[in-house]
């Protein structure tokens, strides 16, 4: 069991296998003059299987596959399969753009992929567009269906955003009338890979819940899981539920159970650490499984209590870096 330096069981991998992404969400990357990580200094296929079974072997039980979006990078679907095989492993999750993943969804619940995060910040094509520079959304909506069909698990994940698409919390919320879905609506976090834009954060978590109150006035709270980052509400009579996560102001740090793997290899023990410690470059030196775990738990060792210590201690020049580069 793989324990940090406060006590607390960390057994959830997030692991970001691309820094590319065939969308431009501007809240996540520029538009033009991303300069991609060179493929020699991303992690090999090979280097991430082992790094998740060194990992499955210390008690990590769950991944999330993100990135940059997951499905852009060639040779996905075969990595997918053999981690689904990994013993140890309880639960393989995706968080996707849905983009390209509409033909894969029967392959992914063959593998016995049960649950999905989708991003959606907004259900109108031109807002869509706007956001994400790229037209489209009609795939996205193909591939939420996909999943619901195939009995995954949904969750859309909606980045709130002032003059973007506020207009869109009610009718984001207005899908969980119908459909199963979750509809999680994020805090935006400094991390677009350019200089920030705002300086204080307008749409905070609490602001949220009253613009939803405003149109849905019985919604209700209902228990947050375990280790979850979301606050979990229900409208009566809804199929679906609404989150609301509090990136942004950290409310949620106290019992993280989570550690990161950048597509370089880089572990960050939080999301606002700005450093790390690079796995791929001691896999490349020739380091044993053993060394691996060790130095697992010394990186482990030295988590921070929350964000805010996070950005505080280890400097972060957060309005640079890129959630596609820290794997959101
Ligand atoms: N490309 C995939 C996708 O968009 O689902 C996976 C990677 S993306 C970086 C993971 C999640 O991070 C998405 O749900 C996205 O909305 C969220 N995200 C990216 N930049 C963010 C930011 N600045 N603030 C809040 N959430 C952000
Ligand atoms: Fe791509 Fe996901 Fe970032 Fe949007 S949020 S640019 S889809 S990595």
């Amino acid at each position: 069991m793989l324990t940090d330096n406060h006590g607390r069981k960390i057994n959830y991998l997030r692991l970001a296998v691309t820094d590319r992404c065939n969308l431009r969400c501007f809240y996540c990357m520029p538009e033009e003059g991303n300069n991609w990580l060179a493929r020699t200094e991303l992690m090999s296929w090979e280097e991430m299987l082992r790094i998740c079974r060194v990992m499955t072997g210390m008690g990590i039980n769950k991944i999330r596959i993100t990135g940059g979006e997951p499905f852009v990078r060639k040779d996905i679907m075969s990595f997918l399969s053999a981690l689904s095989a990994l013993p140890g492993l309880d639960q393989l999750t995706i968080t996707t753009n849905g983009v390209l993943t509409t033909p894969l969804v029967p392959e992914l619940k063959k593998m016995g992929i049960r649950a999905v995060n989708l991003s959606l910040d907004t259900l109108d094509r031109n807002r869509f567009l706007a956001i994400t520079h790229r037209d489209e959304l009609n795939n996205v909506l193909a591939t939420m269906h996909a999943l619901l069909a195939h009995n995954i698990e949904v969750k859309i994940n909606a980045v709130v955003m002032e003059g973007r698409n506020i207009q869109d919390i009610t009718t984001l919320v207005a899908l969980t009338k119908e459909l199963p879905v979750q509809v999680r609506f994020i805090e935006e976090m400094p991390f677009n890979g350019a200089e920030s834009h705002y300086t204080t954060l307008q749409w905070d978590h609490v602001q949220i819940l009253q613009t939803i109150k405003n149109s849905y006035p019985d919604i209700y709270k209902i228990p947050d899981p375990k280790y979850a980052t979301a606050y979990n509400y229900k409208i009566p009579g809804h199929k679906g539920d609404i989150g609301i996560i509090a990136a942004y102001t950290r409310s949620f740090c106290g019992t993280c159970n989570r550690i990161r793997l950048t597509p370089q290899g880089t572990l960050k023990t939080c999301l606002y650490e700005g450093g790390g410690m690079n796995i791929k470059d001691l896999m490349r030196l020739g380091a044993t499984d053993q060394e691996l775990a060790s130095a697992i738990i010394s990186a482990v060792g030295t988590k921070a209590q929350d964000g805010h210590e996070a950005e505080r201690t280890t400097h972060l020049n957060g309005i640079h870096q890129s959630m596609a580069t820290i794997g959101g």
